[in-house]
């Protein structure tokens, strides 16, 4: 259903801007021809929203380790510099911070897409409740697991 729903807000974002896969494509030459000056921060600024980066970095060590348990031992004054390292990269190269307005612009257009259509993502949440009630669901399955 998670898959589901992406594609339906995908969907969304898609048709309330007709001109948005020309402008993605543009979007992508421009990121091609602006090259990064800084292969390793601009690989971490390539690869995420750069918004969601940020929101990750700022997390507190508890949360973040949670959630990336392969970084846990990284902490947040790391993060920091790390932050700090990237928003002075944004000042004076031209493909990070492209990057950075193209990830604000789709994550502000995402965000509308959200409200416009609240009501009906709400029914597909709900209907998807419904798909899990234990009614719907086979005969129980005991499972007999061979004593070790
Ligand atoms: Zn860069």
């Amino acid at each position: 259903m998670k898959n589901n729903l992406t594609d339906v807000i995908a969907d969304f974002v898609f048709k309330s801007a007709p001109d948005l896969a020309d402008r993605l494509k543009s979007q992508a030459e421009a990121l091609d021809e602006a090259k990064c000056s800084n292969p390793v921060l601009g690989r971490w600024i390539d690869e995420n929203d750069v918004n969601y980066l940020f929101s990750t970095f700022a997390l507190s060590d508890e949360d973040f380790a949670k959630k990336f348990p392969s970084m846990a031992q990284t902490t947040l004054a790391e993060r920091q510099q790390v932050t700090a390292a990237l928003e002075e990269h944004f000042g004076f190269c031209k493909h990070c911070s492209l990057k950075r307005a193209y990830d604000l612009e789709l994550d502000a257009r995402i965000e509308q897409a959200y409200e416009r259509n609240s009501d009906f993502l709400l029914q597909l949440l709900e209907e998807d409740d419904e798909t899990k009630l234990p009614k719907e669901r086979g005969p129980l399955e005991v499972k007999l697991e061979p004593a070790s």
